[in-house]
């Protein structure tokens, strides 16, 4: 792990944004808990999502299935069969790594160095070994190429096997009757399974999206990077119906459209990009990524995948049950073809902390803050009494009463106002509002803006309308 990334976590941690799970007992890899900003910075990042991706579109309704699915889904979706990551074991070390990330971090090695022909070299040739899916080749090249592992140091590699990363349970009681089912691994097919329920009740006309938040699970092995790779995330899927030939239109439109969301919420360009598959799916006939430029480099946040019929028709297939839409338009029964935009929220989460995280360093000072657009900020304004005493207090819980019911406001009243003014910079807090002698004779205050530090005298009557206007998105 890199010095920012470092920086990072121990600030999630430090001001109550992410904490390791069941940290008493040394936390559970890959598992995650989010403190009271945390928390509501998260929210505050799934609110925006549905809402850019419901209310606003006049043809996206959103649905909440479980994650419990029949254990046949699993089955059509191609998880059971395919779902799979190949897995190598270092002999010495007794470490589990995944095949195709040591080829690709072999491979970067080369690219910082330059040596670029040599790293597609590499790349190329590990695609072609997990498209032939042949597992020999895959140990040969890294066996050939002498990849070390970083803890033994040694190349005395096991086999490469497939894995499966689904989680497995069983429901009833006695063993007999009891079946294993999975937690689900993506939230897409609790929505394709509901298509023609969601299309009849809500009376959808393709092109229609239905949109869900939710989470999922994956026993992932290589879980590094923080929250960048969990076991239990939370997915914002959002799949669009659309009439066959036309999906390749839809495709480039919600990948420009996705890409812009991300440029609202304050992401510089050079931070973002996006990354055509050169290897496809088994149900996409195309797909990219939106990556970020992580402090480990550029990562995918978000796929945006045309998988053509391939879900509905399997399910289809499987259940028996037709998935067909009738289109007026065309007078044709049909299976929609499906583009999708799937971002985990906890991926998001970590783009938005790394892109925010801010350490000022002046001749005179440093101050390290969080630059969160004051939509998404936890809390939106800390009032503060700049004494205990004089009936400060008092008028400034008056200015809480007036803001709470429409924004997360803090209050405080205790140490000295520039420790106050640190803490909230440090948790994002977009103003400050501080409350002296002269409000009490004429009903204004101080407002102190987070990223210029700048200070100006305003009417309380205008606070409410201030803050609407600058955390709407
Ligand atoms: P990766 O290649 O990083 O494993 P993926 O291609 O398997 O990701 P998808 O199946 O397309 O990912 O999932 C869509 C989105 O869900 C990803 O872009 C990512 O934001 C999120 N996501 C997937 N797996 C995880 C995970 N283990 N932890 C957190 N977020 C995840």
């Amino acid at each position: 792990e890199n010095a920012q990334l470092k920086d990072i976590i121990s600030h999630a941690k430090e001001y109550g944004f992410v904490y390791p799970s069941s940290e008493i007992y040394d936390g559970l890899q890959a598992v995650y808990d989010y403190g009271a900003y945390g928390v509501e910075l998260k929210n505050n990042l799934k609110r925006l999502w549905w809402e850019t991706m419901t209310r606003v579109q006049d043809n996206i309704v959103g649905i909440d299935a479980s994650i419990f699915m029949h254990p046949t889904t699993w089955k059509a979706s191609g998880h059971i069969d395919s779902f799979n990551d190949p897995m190598i074991d270092n002999k010495d070390s007794k470490k589990r790594y995944r095949a195709d990330v040591l080829v690709e971090e072999h491979a970067a090695v080369f690219e910082r160095a330059g040596d670029i022909e040599k790293a597609n070299a590499l790349t190329g040739a590990l695609a072609r070994l997990l498209e032939a899916e042949d597992l020999a080749g895959v140990r040969d090249l890294i066996t050939n190429e002498g990849i070390k592992c970083p803890i033994s140091g040694t190349s005395n590699w096991t086999d490469v096997r497939q894995f499966n990363l689904m989680f497995s349970t069983q429901v009833g009681s006695v063993a007999e009757d009891s079946t294993t089912i999975y937690l689900r691994p993506e939230t897409a097919q609790g929505i394709f399974v509901n298509f023609l329920n969601v299309q009849k009740t809500a009376r959808m006309k393709v092109p229609f999206g239905i949109a869900q938040i939710g989470k999922a699970f994956r026993n992932e092995i290589v879980a590094r990077q923080f929250i960048f790779r969990m076991r239990e995330f939370e997915q914002m899927e959002m799949q669009f119906f659309v009439r066959p030939g036309t999906e390749l239109e839809w495709y480039q439109n919600w990948a420009d459209t996705r890409m812009k969301w991300h440029l609202a919420l304050g992401i510089p360009a050079e931070k973002l990009r996006k990354h055509n598959h050169e290897k496809l799916a088994h149900y996409a006939n195309a797909a990219m990524d939106i990556e970020f430029d992580f402090p480990f480099g550029f990562k995918e946040v978000e796929g945006i995948h045309s998988r053509t019929d391939f879900d509905l028709k399997s399910h289809q297939e499987f259940s028996r049950k037709k998935q067909q839409y009738f289109d007026p338009e065309v007078n044709q029964n049909y299976i929609p073809y499906v583009v999708e935009t799937s971002i985990g929220a906890d991926r998001l989460f970590l783009l938005t902390l790394c892109n925010a995280y801010t350490e000022e360093k002046t001749e005179e000072k440093s101050r390290t803050y969080l630059k969160l657009h004051p939509a998404i900020a936890p809390v939106k304004a800390a009032i503060l009494p700049i004494t205990k005493k004089d009936g400060l207090p008092e008028k400034g819980k008056e200015i809480v009463e007036l803001l709470k019911y429409d924004f997360n406001i803090i209050y405080e009243d205790a140490s000295s106002i520039g420790k106050r003014y640190a803490r909230q910079d440090l948790i994002g807090t977009p103003f400050c509002i501080a409350v002296d002698h002269q409000t009490l004779e004429d009903n204004t205050v101080t407002i102190r803006h987070r990223d210029t530090t700048e200070q100006e005298r305003v009417p309380i009557s205008e606070l409410h309308g201030r803050i609407a206007e600058a955390t709407s998105f």
